[in-house]
């Protein structure tokens, strides 16, 4: 099975799947859970050798300057079910573990083949637990390749979420207490998930200590030589850090040398830039900045944060960026200005990416972390809320343009419509719960990117254009997202929890089905592909002073059942835009209408549909 494939077959917690394999056609066909799981609704997790359910994590960590890290971590977990006797857990392949004890310091047995075998670590339990049953073991590992260094005092780590051991069952959203001390070189900074309790030099040691103030989906950190500055935020009561490196990393230094010493005859454009002493600490002002809006905004949507800091840190890459609890790791890339970046690493990946990489990575401190997803189906709603979140950052932060806002809705459709080089759209490639199982050999990667992303953007973003009440305002939509950050804070939420929070504040507009239900929306756009397009025409006639407003509506491409309410908008003359009518359209259908407004001032320049690209469609 090679790297790739592998990547994407993980359909656990189901057990079962029918996939097909080679080297070029990878595709998971189904997948399951046990039927005696599926009958009683409950996923034991006893087939992936323990069921077990951590509670909290003690993990002291040193870490050399060549990136080598030795871990001693003491791991407190209840057993789910009768007769727990192997767990298994997950651990970076080249952590190698030297030993296992009880409480007792008693040695446990344990299995861990070869970093290119079989790494994967089995704990032998001295006997079987029973359900509920508490057990501590300490773990002692050592290795390198788990963090790299990554030149000029910068540090990548490699492994995220498993430098320690983790369930690997749950490898992220076992919601744990964590307890961390960190030594590492003098001179550099440890910004790790959790409060900071101290910080000390000893020795040639830096060494720190941080605790969970809440459960944790998972732990983390990032460090480096780095300069810092923060800002302290009054309401929410929340302190927004950001960290730059004082050198670039050596994937800039030969792009740097490059440009310092161009080859004869080569033309020096860079010459305006002072690439020399170029460091990203005079621009760490940016992502602090971005920080601090994009907390207030989502916490005004979304409610508060459990955390009382956030921490936005460099990563050495330009391609993604990560969020952790509390700490966000950003591409370094995003702590350049247009220019410098366009310098260094030419066109961006994607259009508008690194306008919205740091506001999207602050979204996941709400989605993912102070709300986890249940399992890779419900996946869709940890980045699909955090890219919807970016909207409002645009929204807000380039309100004097509104056309960046609706040019993020913009793209976001062209990336879902757009054929890819072999032919295919993205959204026909499934449904958003899939996630990354559609990621198959007519898709690749570019799935998240062209999918997962901007699908579970524009579901959310559906929802709260249908949820602007008669006032203009988004507020029943924001008191639903405040309600689903309350109810499922420090726990994992599926698809369906999300449902039933929409119901509970859907309003009366949205019951198309009557029943006060949105199994017609999750049935069409979360659960299913759905891709109407609608072409419409329309006039605001004089009669008799009167003003009369015409339009034709057509839903096309869609199933005899596919409903939608479609907002109809106009234009004043002083240019502002106005949401007055929506009609309700059912399966392949026109509708023609005259509809009096009686005596207007002035007639509205024009009507439109779709202005804030309320419904994910295609014009026709
Ligand atoms: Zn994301």
């Amino acid at each position: 099975m090679n790297d790739r494939f592998q990547q994407y077959v993980n359909v656990a917690p189901e057990e079962v799947a029918l996939l097909t394999y080679d080297s070029t056609k990878d595709v998971v066909w189904s997948a399951f859970h046990f039927s005696s799981e599926s009958e009683s609704h409950k996923n034991t997790g006893a087939e992936l050798g323990g069921g077990i359910d951590i509670q909290k994590q003690k993990l002291v960590t040193q870490i050399e300057r060549s990136g080598k890290l030795d871990g001693d971590a003491t791991t407190t977990f209840l057993a789910q079910h009768d007769g727990t006797r192997v767990i298994a857990l997950d651990l970076f392949a080249t952590l190698r573990v030297q030993k296992i004890t009880d409480e007792a310091n008693a040695p446990l047995s344990f299995i861990q083949e070869d970093k290119l075998e079989d790494p994967n670590l089995f704990v032998i339990l001295p006997k079987p637990l029973k359900a509920g049953e508490s057990f501590t073991i300490r773990t002692l590992y050592s290795g390198k390749d788990a963090v790299l260094n990554s030149g000029g005092g910068t540090y990548f780590p490699v492994a995220r979420e498993n430098w320690f051991p983790t369930n690997a069952a749950v490898p992220f959203g076992d919601y744990a207490e964590y307890e961390m001390q960190f030594k590492i070189p003098k001179g550099l900074t440890m910004v790790a998930t959790g409060k900071r309790l101290s910080e000390s030099t000893e020795g040639g040691q830096n060494v720190s200590t941080w605790a969970s103030e809440t459960a944790q989906a998972t732990a983390g950190f990032n460090f480096g030589k780095f300069k810092e500055k923060e800002t302290k935020l009054e309401k929410p009561a929340i302190t927004v850090q950001s960290f730059a490196n004082e050198e670039l990393p050596d994937i800039f230094q030969n792009v740097q040398n490059a440009a310092n010493n161009p080859l004869p005859g080569q033309e020096h454009e860079e010459s305006g830039l002072a690439l020399g002493t170029m460091s990203t600490v005079a621009l760490m002002e940016k992502p602090l900045a971005e920080a601090d809006i994009a907390v207030q905004i989502y916490t005004n949507y979304f409610g508060p944060l459990n955390y009382t800091h956030i921490a936005m840190t460099p990563q050495a890459t330009c391609s993604y960026g990560q969020s952790w609890p509390y700490v966000v790791y950003l591409p370094i890339c995003a702590y350049l200005d247009d220019t410098q970046r366009h310098q260094l690493v030419g066109e961006s990946l994607r259009q508008q990416f690194w306008k919205t990489v740091g506001p999207h990575e602050v979204a996941h401190q709400w989605w993912g972390h102070t709300v986890g997803f249940d399992s890779y189906r419900d996946q869709w709603m940890s980045e699909g809320f955090a890219e919807f979140a970016a909207s409002l950052f645009v929204q807000q932060v380039y309100a004097k343009d509104p056309k960046m806002y609706l040019d993020y809705w913009k793209y976001r459709r062209e990336f879902l419509t757009e054929k890819n080089n072999m032919g295919w759209r993205a959204i026909d490639a499934g449904p958003v719960t899939l996630g990354y199982r559609l990621a198959n050999e007519k898709f690749g990667e570019s799935l998240t990117f062209d999918l997962i992303y901007p699908k579970g953007a524009y579901i959310l973003h559906m929802l709260q254009q249908m949820m602007v009440d008669a006032h203009g305002s988004d507020g029943p939509f924001r008191a639903m997202m405040q309600d689903f950050t309350k109810t499922y804070a420090n726990r994992v939420a599926t698809t369906e929890d999300f449902k039933a929070t929409v119901e509970k504040h859907m309003l009366p507009r949205m019951d198309l089905d009557g029943n006060h239900r949105m199994d017609w929306f999750f049935n069409q756009y979360v659960y299913g592909t759905a891709l109407p397009s609608y072409s419409f025409d329309s006039s605001f006639e004089n009669q008799n002073g009167a003003t009369v407003f015409k339009f034709k509506l057509t839903q096309s491409n869609v199933t005899p059942e596919f409903k939608m309410t479609v907002p109809i908008y106009a234009e004043l003359t002083n240019g502002r835009v106005i949401r007055f009518a929506e009609v309700k359209m059912v399966g392949n259908n026109t509708l023609e209408q005259s509809v009096p407004l009686g005596q207007v001032k002035e007639a509205p320049k024009r009507a439109m549909i779709n202005y804030y690209y309320d419904v994910l469609a295609l014009d026709k």
